[in-house]
């Protein structure tokens, strides 16, 4: 298959064209990699507190351009212009996050009889990160801001849709004073330089965000140089309502509709108990009926477009306009707009309530007790999030632990903070990102004895 030398990206929202970025060879690749590992070497002989130093000023001068970082994403990926400004404030958070950290990774003393042992933790050298685009900016953040922090240099592969944020931020890491080659970002085709990242033998680890199926594609490559790879892959969330919950605050619509339903932890299964089931559907048909969707750019504005025309032929695929359901309205085009949807005719075995949509879409359906509402919720192959609501505190507890996911909330849809740990069950990853242990996943340990034994008398 031949791909096109340059990407072409749209606004998603009136389909115009707001740049073309040349699409990295594998050839670029290598070149990327042998600039990063000089880099890396020096690095890696930095002293902590200059290496904190450099990354707190990278988060600075980050936040001296959240605002035009943030009109950016809007342009390249439809993103509400509030919801971006939050996005380009989260890779200056993580940045000093990931500063706070440097001098904190410390190996240990262990005790053992006739000398010492002690670990080191070492950087692995150059790490390739590859994202998606639903969330452009955060995304590289979470994978190359612990990754420089540990010592490493970093290759970003960014989708191709979404370039441009990423190559800014490139620019913004040399005007802080990074080392040059230290952090690189390097648009192409995942099949291209992605696959090229991945099986570079120089790479030493890949931290991967994207779709179940390529995750298993990168995984299949890594494993052939028993690379370490993290991936962050699909999601399918269950959110889980109970009768004696708070309704309203519990079927809030952004918990699905946020960032267009583009979002791996949206809550896109609803489960209810069946005895509220009645009230939950008019609930959810008012509120889904009053979502403004439209120009992402107004501050009005409270759901935009779908990221690429590929995406909006998917999600019309999945969700046939004549299935049974909820609906809001969206604008007609140009762009690629799908209303607000909420599927209320599915079984739970179905495509729509099992695959991920990945748009503004989710399903709704019935459960009657704790046992049922488990069953239902584990009925996936996904695990990355979820909610559950309820008054009752064991039962809270219960449903904690049963429910197979790797981030859970209870009586809240939110699921990310940068310094807590975030990560997938079962097919949606490996491996865990952000909170206090971010920087040792980007470290070796070396286990080193010292013996202090004497020369024999
Ligand atoms: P995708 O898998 O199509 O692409 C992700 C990235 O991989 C892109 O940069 C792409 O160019 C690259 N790629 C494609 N083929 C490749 C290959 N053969 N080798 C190496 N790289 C390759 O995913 P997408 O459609 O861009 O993103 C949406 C998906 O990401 C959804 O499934 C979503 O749930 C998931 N996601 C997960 C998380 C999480 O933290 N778990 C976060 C955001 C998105």
């Amino acid at each position: 298959m031949s791909y096109e030398h340059e990407l072409t990206v749209l606004n998603p929202a009136t389909e115009e064209v707001v740049a073309t970025v040349p699409a990295a060879t594998a050839a670029d690749v290598d070149a990327a990699v042998a600039r990063a590992s000089k880099a890396q070497a020096r690095w890696a002989a930095v002293a902590p507190a200059d290496r904190a130093r450099l990354l707190r000023r990278f988060a600075d001068v980050v936040d001296r351009h959240v605002e035009e970082l943030a009109r950016l994403e809007v342009r390249e990926a439809g993103h509400l212009l509030g919801n971006a400004r939050w996005e380009a404030g989260n890779v200056r958070d993580l940045l000093a996050y990931a500063a706070g950290g440097v001098e904190r990774l410390n190996g240990r003393q262990i005790p053992v009889p006739g000398g010492l042992d002690i670990t080191l933790l070492e950087p692995l050298g150059v790490v390739g990160v590859i994202a998606p685009w639903n969330f452009p900016m955060p995304i590289a953040a979470w994978g190359a801001a612990p990754a420089l922090a540990a010592g490493n240099a970093v290759v970003l592969k960014p989708a191709e849709t979404t370039p441009l944020t990423a190559l800014r931020l490139a620019e913004l890491a040399l005007e802080a004073g990074l080392p040059e080659g230290l952090f690189q970002v390097l648009p192409g085709h995942g099949p291209v330089a992605g696959t090229a990242l991945v099986e570079h033998p120089e790479v030493a680890k890949i931290v991967f965000t994207g779709s179940t199926r390529t995750g298993r594609d990168v995984m299949e490559r890594c494993a052939r140089q028993v690379k370490p790879v993290t991936l962050e892959l699909g999601g399918k969330s269950p959110n889980i309502v109970f009768a004696d919950a708070d309704l309203k605050t519990a079927v809030d619509p952004f918990s699905f509709l946020d960032n267009s339903g583009q979002d791996c932890c949206a809550r896109t299964r609803i489960l209810v108990q069946e005895s509220v089931y009645d009230e939950v559907r008019e609930l959810l048909a008012d509120a889904v009926a009053s979502v403004v969707v439209g120009d992402p750019a107004d501050e009005k504005t409270q759901m935009g477009p779908l990221i690429s025309r590929q995406q909006l032929d998917r999600v019309r695929r999945l969700v046939p306009s004549d299935a049974p359901g909820l609906r809001g309205i969206a604008p007609d085009g140009p762009g690629f707009w799908f209303a607000p949807t909420v599927l209320t005719g599915e079984a739970p075995d179905s495509e729509a309530a099992r695959e991920e949509i990945f748009g503004p879409v989710a399903v709704l359906l019935p459960f009657t007790d704790e046992q049922d509402a488990i069953r239902l919720a584990n009925d996936t192959p996904y695990g990355l999030s979820g909610s559950l609501w309820t008054r009752d505190i064991g039962r809270a507890l219960r449903l904690s632990r049963a429910v197979k996911a790797g981030n859970l909330s209870v009586n809240s849809h939110s699921s990310v903070r940068y310094w807590t740990p975030f990560g997938g069950y079962k097919q949606s990853g490996l491996g865990r990102e952000l909170g206090p242990d971010a920087l040792t996943a980007f470290t070796e340990t070396k286990n080193v004895f010292i013996s202090t034994e004497g020369p024999a008398q």
